[in-house]
């Protein structure tokens, strides 16, 4: 795949001590995956990815208990730009404005809180957050978390669902006269990134874009997966921001940053991999974990079940692995195999029907049942 390098030139946004957009370089963002309420264990995670070259470390927050927490971070992570995740609860925002250089919310996550108040109301207060704290925005559209408005109104179109959603955020954005405001728009199939990152750039040029593959999982396919809709990206000039999200152990997190690193300057150089066979077999998808994860083992749990489902690696079958019950039961909905984390059991499913609750130790036995009935379901199917 030889593709050029197409200059876009976005407006820029100061975010901390970076600016992203216009001539900017790319900048390799990451997040911590320790629990926030761990300051120790953060705060070292904060470091080890900004020595990693991570221009900007996001870190999840979605309730009270953590604001003292992010505020110690900040006083042990001076000088690095930090992002927050303010994850399914907008409305700690205001306490956690003074500590960060911006925050992240979620279209898909403001209907359900605070009903009474409409998202214009609601997007307008953290705009407001954001402008006496001197901060930035990045409005984050995921794919797994719709804003129910838009899927109801391009029902069977969710590309087209994702793109107006932010777009819609962006025009609150204008209405609001606030530009430091950056998009993402993420989904664990490269080619869908590929593509609501290529409309949403066509329909608001001057906004600077955070790219990402959400649940890539572990590394090399996720480094596959995330390099198909980057390269593709960023060769056309697209993604001004980017962060690699891969299922990896606490000490090697910070290799998130260094393969960000290598595919922009792979892409620059014009070096690109070429996988024509890739993603015709069995698709393992998992969470890069955040704080939220429920159990430590759960990085351990996505390797076991890579190892243990290699001798279907030709059926087309995906099969997801996610780290915590917030997100756990939606992401797994699509996926033929879905397993998902609570603090001592795994619960299992195919598609959006729940099999049971299985230890750490006997969930992989059952998967095992599971995957062979459904191929042998699927055999049954084509000898048919
Ligand atoms: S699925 Fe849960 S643990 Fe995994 S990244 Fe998402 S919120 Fe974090």
């Amino acid at each position: 795949m030889a593709e050029t390098q197409v200059a876009r030139k976005t407006r820029e946004v100061r975010i901390g001590g970076v600016t992203v957009g216009g001539a900017n370089p790319v900048v390799v963002q990451s997040m911590c995956a320790t629990r926030t309420i761990d300051i120790d264990q953060t705060v070292a995670q904060t470091h080890q990815l900004a020595r990693a070259g991570a221009g900007i470390v996001r870190i999840a927050m979605d309730s009270e208990k953590e604001i003292p927490a992010i505020k110690e971070i900040r006083a042990q992570t001076k000088g690095i730009t930090l992002s927050v995740d303010l994850q399914e609860n907008y409305r700690i925002a205001d306490r956690v404005a003074p500590h960060v250089d911006k925050i992240r919310y979620n279209p898909g996550h403001l209907h359900h809180i605070e009903k009474a108040r409409t998202i214009e109301q609601k997007v307008k207060w953290l705009v407001g957050i954001a402008r006496d704290n001197n901060l930035a925005i990045r409005i984050g559209v995921n794919c797994g978390s719709v804003a129910p408005a838009f899927l109801e109104k391009y029902p069977g179109d969710q590309l087209r669902a994702i793109v107006e959603s932010a777009a819609y955020h962006c025009d609150l954005m204008d209405q609001f006269g606030f530009t430091r405001f950056v998009v993402s728009l993420k989904d664990s199939e490269p080619q869908k990134v590929v593509d609501a990152n290529r409309r949403f750039a066509e329909r608001c040029p001057d906004v600077p874009i955070h790219l990402g593959v959400t649940e890539a999982g572990l590394p090399p396919d996720g480094i596959i997966k995330t390099r198909i809709a980057f390269e593709k990206l960023l060769a056309k000039g697209i993604g001004e921001t980017i962060r690699v999200s891969l299922t990896l152990p606490n000490d090697r997190k910070h290799e998130e940053v260094v393969v960000g690193h290598k595919i922009v300057d792979d892409v620059h150089a014009g070096r690109f991999i070429s996988v024509p066979e890739f993603g015709k077999g069995l698709n393992i998808i998992s969470c890069p974990s955040c704080s939220r994860v429920e159990n430590e083992r759960f990085v351990e749990l996505a390797q076991q079940v890579k190892e243990l489902t290699e001798y279907a690696a030709r059926y087309r079958i995906t099969i997801a692995v996610m780290g915590c019950r917030v997100n756990g039961p939606g992401e797994t909905d699509d996926a033929d195999l879905g397993l998902w984390c609570g603090p001592s059991t795994v619960n299992l499913k195919k598609k959006d029907k729940k099999i049971g609750f299985f230890s750490y130790d006997d969930v992989l036995g059952r998967l095992k049942v599971e995957l062979d009935k459904l191929i042998s379901a699927r055999a049954a199917a084509s000898a048919n």
